[in-house]
């Protein structure tokens, strides 16, 4: 066997919904588990997930996947982060007790015609400014009478998401505008709320609300990626996934020689590289750096070293300088625990989120209690 292999951790996504609920106690949570759980297997998390203390609900939006989880006896309520796409997949979200988000007018005009025995829950969403999904705030209080007088809604909650919880913008805009439909209408008034993605749970309490929507730091990486200080480990995340491999091989470069396709790393010196069973067809980035300016992080031997040369499918290099005693068969973390996906995405100019969700199926998964 490739020595390849993800390792998940499911205390640690026990141990990151504890960290959800210490900031945000007076809120209930949905997992987001959108992306076969951010990569990591939505059937794998299920224990985890649908334990007495786990999170309240789920949310994704697969639909397919939304079946799975109640044919494996999941219970929970289920959130349709996008809801339903066609009139006819309607009757499944009566059928299987799928909350839907509705977005659109088109959503509630189906909805309207659709012939259902029981009233399905909605999240009625509000585009405050993302300008992705949603409704503009003119048109949500008619589109909530509609949805009241068509008595095929059950309990509405209001929703919007924030475009940059984890940015300079934040999200007091937003949640002004959020507020002011809230304050427009009576009705409005009275029904739950939910806002906060990952970065609003840890950093705007003042939009926890109802119900809060947590993601990336469920698999214990940061949604802060630009600000260091606001690390993974600085607010006690344990990262869920740790995506191990080892060296299968030893190159002794001398000074001059070149590494990998388009030779883009120049050895300097006389030095010792070695080849990693890892490369872009695992879904590790291919534009990770390893040129003479830039490296990117990973450990050998528990060492941290970084990359030299150009990632390729199956393979890529690490400068051994800083580990002399390594060779065939040491280990070697690609991201996990030990080395946050956090600054692996960041080094290859992404975030971890694409990281976690990039994994390909050719890659070995061993899930620890
Ligand atoms: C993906 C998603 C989330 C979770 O976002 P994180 O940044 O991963 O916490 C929350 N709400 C909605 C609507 C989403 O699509």
């Amino acid at each position: 066997m490739r020595p390849i292999k993800a390792v998940l951790r499911c205390s640690a996504l026990a141990h990151n919904i504890g960290v959800v609920r210490r900031h945000a106690p007076h809120s209930r949570i949905w997992a987001v588990v959108k992306a076969a759980a951010y990569g990591h297997g939505l059937k794998r998390m299920v224990p985890v997930l649908a334990a007495a203390a786990g999170p309240d609900g789920l949310a994704l939006l697969e639909l397919d996947a939304a079946i799975q989880l109640r044919e494996s006896g999941v219970s929970k309520p289920i959130l349709m982060l996008e809801g339903f796409f066609t009139a006819d997949e309607i009757a499944l979200y009566a059928r299987h007790r799928f909350t839907s988000v509705i977005h659109s007018l088109r959503q509630i005009e189906m909805l309207e015609a659709a012939s259902i025995e029981k009233p399905i829950d909605v999240y009625l969403k509000l585009n405050t400014g993302m300008n992705r999904l949603g409704m503009m705030a003119r048109d949500a209080i008619p589109a909530l009478a509609r949805l009241r007088a068509c008595g095929k809604a059950g309990v509405i909650t209001l929703m919007t998401h924030f475009a940059d919880a984890d940015g300079p913008a934040g999200v007091a805009e937003q949640h002004e505008r959020l507020k002011s439909v809230v304050s427009q209408a009576g009705i409005a008034a009275q029904l739950p709320l939910s806002l906060a993605n990952s970065a609003a749970i840890l950093r705007y309490p003042e939009t926890h609300a109802d119900w809060v929507r947590p993601g990336i730091m469920l698999y214990g990486c940061t949604p802060f990626a630009d600000e260091p200080e606001f690390s993974a480990a600085h607010f006690g995340l344990q990262p869920v996934m740790t995506l191990k491999s080892e060296i299968i091989a030893v190159q002794d470069l001398v000074t001059g020689d070149r590494v990998g396709y388009g030779g883009t790393y120049a050895a300097r010196k006389p030095m010792r590289i070695g080849i990693i069973a890892c490369g872009y067809a695992d879904g590790y980035p291919r534009h990770a750096p390893g040129t003479n300016q830039h490296g990117t992080p990973v450990l050998v031997g528990g060492r941290r070293t970084r990359t030299v040369g150009r990632v390729s499918m199956d393979m890529i290099y690490a400068d051994l300088t800083p580990v002399p005693d390594a060779g065939v068969g040491t280990p070697v973390t690609l991201w996990g625990e030990g080395l946050s996906a956090d600054e692996v995405a960041d080094a290859a100019g992404t975030v971890s989120y694409e990281l976690l969700c990039a994994l390909t199926p050719r890659v070995a998964v061993e899930v620890l209690e």
